[in-house]
């Protein structure tokens, strides 16, 4: 298939080159701001052996190699499956760990912080991504994720350490003693920003926060670069794909009879120019080539209602439709996991 490409003209589909591992949707948190909506109740998680076979199928799937990051949910919450999946794809030979991603939860005191951040390093791990922002600060106390950033400086060196957002762990506080008015300003002032991809769960708590336009302002928005163009995926624990920034969307389900390089090349295949007419009626094609209004319309002939407040943004609208769309049945293999549609 891939030898019948023109390379005159752009890839349908760019190979991914920039993964997250979803170690598990647990996480001691329920930020308004998640997308994969997390919390102390999800329960989907990875084993070490699925995600040593994932992140090879990610790396042979692509000439370039993937950088690989784990996420989550909270993958410290899982530390024993995070750190021996860390060791054994170092020992494998597997493509360095390019960051494991925290929000600081369990950065109690030093002790733990050392050996665990050393115990990453000798594994290979290159980089820690902490999360503080007003909305991780309802659940994580910021002295943690302070400390954490402190000491992770000093142990990996600076250059190894990113902070989301580094203006607010330096002015940030707790908010989750603030009256509940309180905390929505303080979430109004910071969703304003721009920062936070309105889709899962920051699509039902934030958007409202945010001055809400008519559908037609979002028209003529087409998504292609996000879904398919990107570069960068995450999977989670049942082998699912998504897009790095449309939660919700699957790519493909990669399991022992599905590998990650079919699952790429199939869509290679189905989106090229010579072949897309065929996949009409595939949502991605709807948005990837139209955008989210022309989604709406089509869920708008088969019932939708068209929320007459509007909507905060294109993902916001894109979100709003296909939780319509997932609720009512349409489109099985393309919307899920079914936890972040109905957490
Ligand atoms: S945003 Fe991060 S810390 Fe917050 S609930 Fe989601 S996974 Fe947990
Ligand atoms: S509108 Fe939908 S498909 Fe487009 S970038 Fe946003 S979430 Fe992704």
């Amino acid at each position: 298939m891939l030898n019948r490409r023109d390379k005159s003209k752009p890839m349908p589909v760019k190979y991914w080159s920039f993964a997250g591992l979803l170690l598990t949707y647990w996480c001691n948190a329920r930020c308004a701001s998640c997308y994969t909506c997390s919390s102390p109740s999800a329960r989907t998680d990875m084993s070490v052996e699925v995600g040593l076979e994932l992140w090879k199928g990610l790396i042979s799937a692509s000439p370039h190699g993937c950088r690989i990051h784990i996420s989550g949910g909270e993958p410290f919450g899982r530390w024993e499956t995070l750190i021996e999946l860390a060791k054994q794809a170092n020992s494998a030979g597997l493509a360095p760990l390019e960051a494991v991603e925290t929000n600081a939860y369990w950065a109690r005191n030093e002790k733990i912080i050392r050996e665990r951040l050393t115990a990453l390093h000798d594994a290979g791990m290159f980089r820690l991504k902490i999360s503080a922002d007003p909305y991780h600060q309802q659940y994580v106390p910021i002295e943690r994720a302070r400390l954490l950033a402190r000491l992770a400086e000093e142990i990996l060196g600076k250059e190894r350490v990113r902070v989301r957002w580094e203006d607010w762990i330096k002015e940030g506080f707790d908010t989750d003693s603030l009256p509940l008015e309180e905390r929505q300003r303080v979430f109004a002032t910071y969703a304003r920003k721009g920062r936070d991809r309105l889709t899962g769960r920051a699509a039902r708590e934030l958007a409202r926060l945010l001055p809400l336009k008519p559908p037609e302002c979002f028209a003529d928005n087409p998504c292609w670069s996000a879904l398919l163009r990107s570069r960068h995926v995450h999977i989670d624990g049942d082998g699912v794909i998504c897009p790095g920034v449309c939660t919700g969307i699957i790519l493909g389900i990669a399991d022992s009879s599905k590998s990650i390089g079919g699952i790429w090349q199939n869509l290679w295949y189905n989106f090229a120019d010579d072949n897309i007419e065929e996949q009409n009626d595939d949502i991605i094609v709807t948005l990837a080539r139209f955008g989210p209004v022309a989604l709406m319309k089509q869920a708008e002939r088969l019932g939708y209602a068209i929320r007459p407040d509007g909507y905060a943004s294109k993902c916001h609208l894109c979100w709003d439709v296909r939780c319509w769309l997932f609720e009512n049945g349409y489109f099985p293999g393309r919307l899920g996991p079914a936890s972040v549609y109905k957490p």
